[in-house]
């Protein structure tokens, strides 16, 4: 804990451990470190014995130390920071969930991901970079997952479309896999073209 600590509240109660202190709503700051670099959160609050020092992160402190560390080991690593996802995902009105199902993931991951709780692989990292690159593939795989989502380009004038060939053919055997592509190329390509 650093020098700047602040308290904040005498919740009174006595200390579990040492059962001598008395526990304190604290604000104080924490570096965070890896692989050499820093990163500094201000004002986190623990709650902390006055006697043996024992204490504990308040919910919302904990997930602001999880979220910073996850984002200080991606910008050191490369990785996409957990502001530039939520960017993307607002920017494209889809919710956490949604872009979980369009990128076949359960349903929390992006979930987790934006909160620190877990990092991306380096393959998922791409295929997310990929999508932030390309985002007309974002209708691409709703097509294709039947995924739907109520993406900004429906605001745009766009349409939430739904390109049946694009995903029966995952679903059915290989010889109609290929007949079913053939037929695809035909009939449902001025359709899909219109939707890319
Ligand atoms: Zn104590």
């Amino acid at each position: 804990m650093s020098k700047n600590n602040k308290v904040l509240d005498t919740v009174g109660e006595v200390c579990e451990l040492c059962e001598v202190g008395t526990v304190e709503l604290i604000s104080t700051d924490r570096v965070l470190r890896y692989k050499g670099e820093e990163k500094e959160l201000f004002g986190l609050e623990v709650t902390q014995c006055t006697e043996c020092g024992d204490g504990f992160y308040t919910r919302a402190s904990k997930s602001r130390v999880n979220r910073g560390f996850a984002d200080l080991k991606r910008r050191v690593d490369g990785f996409l920071t957990s502001e530039a996802l939520v960017a993307f995902r607002k920017e494209h009105k889809l919710t956490q969930e949604d872009l979980s199902g369009l990128l076949g993931m359960a349903p929390k991951t992006i979930a987790r991901y934006e909160t620190g709780f877990a990092i991306q692989s380096k393959q998922v990292d791409l295929m997310l970079r990929m999508l932030i690159n390309t985002p007309s593939n974002l209708r691409w795989l709703s097509a294709l997952t039947g995924v739907e989502v109520s993406g900004a380009w429906a605001e745009k004038g766009g349409r939430v479309v739904s390109c049946p060939g694009a995903f029966v053919p995952l679903r059915i055997p290989k010889e109609e896999f290929l007949q079913d592509r053939e037929s695809f190329r035909e009939e449902e390509k001025p359709y899909c073209r219109d939707a890319a």
